[in-house]
């Protein structure tokens, strides 16, 4: 997610790590590389120039602060910018009671999207949920949608013909939403924006009157979908976006303009295919994400929604063995790549960390290095000589060089760990994180 965005950033630090004060040469260079990283991402011209302009200014206008560093500095002040993009306030907490309607362009992820917030509201904030389709374009969209909620025990508004109107079926289903704290009305898509689509969006919205209206867009699309997000809240007056497909390979540009583009913020995001893959976009939280300073409390969230049962007592005494536990649950909680974006400055150093490619069958090929080491060993890796290292590497089906840089890394993440837990204590998702050192 918005990796590459991510590691171009960091570039724009490096350049002045260690740098006393920060001259305006640094300022101007900083401007530069911030104004190609963002542009490479896809984010739209006019945003990274109010960026940029707006950096410029706050960073060689005042008096930089004498006990910061440049580097400080940079980061303190484009943090503060992409957090403005992203959005100022953290909007998408909050669950409202009342009709919540779904639209957006043909494939953008709406139904998918409908059962997955049918689920979070259901699951996690003990609302009773609602789901309609009223996308009578095709048999199968209704059908797509009643089987995702049946796959999920999820209410589904059944008492209508397919051959009825959107409208009809709205109005069918408004007589039994007091039933039910949240009703979802998941709508047809258009290839494009057109004139049948917001005509018959417009007669739902005054059918259901909707508390939220949603427009689900594809962040893959990049800023071409934010083109048509204007149409949208031109015609229905959005409450809200929700960008999907984030988990794919896209370069963030859409998620960056969208507030800036269509003038409302990002609410949600999809970051997969299956039910429970939706997020709330905090943009704290997504800013800290793509600055690399590390998600730590959506990561402890994470891990504690998993309520591993973990061994790990703290950080001082990891063991080999506590490795395989770890290695075990990063691969539950959606892959290495998953745990990642979570930590702070693994952007930079996550290549060197994983041995070049980050992927399970790597993790799975350490797994088995531990494994081929005594008890002793995997207690204390240190008293591991040349000849066991040799004797493990031939046991487990691997290089003398996989096992040393195996146990280079258990220092490493030792230290990580260390990090980690002292953010998590800082930022005070104690509990959370206790439960997993427990
Ligand atoms: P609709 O036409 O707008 O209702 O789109 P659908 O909900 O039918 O979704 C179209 C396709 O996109 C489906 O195959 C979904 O599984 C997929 N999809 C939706 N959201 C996401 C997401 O956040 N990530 C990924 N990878 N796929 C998604
Ligand atoms: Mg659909």
């Amino acid at each position: 997610m918005f990796s590459e965005l991510s590691k171009k950033l960091a570039n724009v630090f490096m350049r002045v790590r260690n740098r006393g004060i920060l001259t305006p040469e640094m300022v101007d260079n900083a401007i530069r590389d911030i104004r190609v990283s963002m542009l490479d991402a896809d984010v739209a011209l006019q945003v990274v120039r109010e960026v940029t302009n707006l950096l410029r200014e706050k960073l060689s206008g005042q008096e930089i602060i004498k006990s910061t560093s440049p580097e400080q500095t940079i980061s303190k002040y484009l943090n503060d910018e992409i957090v403005r993009l992203l959005g100022d306030n953290d909007s998408g907490s909050g669950v409202k009671n009342g009709t919540l309607l779904m639209c957006g362009l043909q494939g953008s992820g709406k139904t998918t999207t409908s059962a997955k917030l049918a689920n979070l509201f259901s699951k996690k904030y003990s609302k009773r949920v609602l789901l309609v389709s009223l996308d009578t374009t095709r048999a199968a969209a209704i059908e797509q949608l009643r089987k995702l909620a049946l796959l999920n025990g999820l209410s589904f508004f059944d008492d209508f013909k397919e051959t009825e109107a959107p409208t009809a079926i709205a109005k069918k289903a408004m007589k039994v939403v007091s039933r039910f704290d949240i009703t979802i009305f998941d709508t047809a898509g258009r290839m494009y924006v057109n004139d049948a689509l917001m005509e018959e969006l417009i007669a739902v919205k005054n059918i259901i009157k909707p508390r939220e209206s949603f427009l689900v867009i594809d962040s893959m699309m990049g800023q071409d979908a934010l083109k048509s997000a204007i149409a949208f809240n031109d015609n229905i007056e959005l409450t809200g976006l929700i960008m999907t497909r984030i988990d794919g390979d896209n370069r963030g540009g859409a998620c960056l303009s969208a507030k800036s583009v269509t003038n409302c913020q990002i609410r949600y995001m999809g970051t997969g295919e299956k039910i429970d893959d939706i997020e709330i976009f905090h943009p704290e939280r997504i800013a800290s994400r793509i600055l690399d300073n590390g998600d730590i409390i959506s990561f402890v969230e994470k891990l504690a929604e998993q309520n591993a049962d973990a061994e790990i007592k703290s950080s001082k005494d990891i063991t080999m063995d506590v490795l395989v536990t770890h290695f075990e649950r990063i691969k539950k909680i959606g892959g290495i790549e998953g745990f990642m974006k979570y930590l702070p400055g693994m952007g930079k150093i996550k290549d060197k960390f994983m041995g070049g490619t980050v992927d399970e069958k790597n993790i799975d090929r350490q797994v088995a290095i531990i494994k081929s080491m005594t008890k002793k060993e995997r207690n204390n890796p240190k008293i591991l000589n040349a000849s066991r290292r040799r004797r493990i590497a031939a046991g487990s089906g691997q290089q003398v060089s996989d096992v040393n840089r195996l146990i280079k890394k258990y220092e490493e993440i030792k230290v990580m760990m260390k990090k980690i837990e002292k953010m998590a204590g800082n930022k005070n998702p104690q509990a959370a994180l206790e439960r997993l050192l427990k």
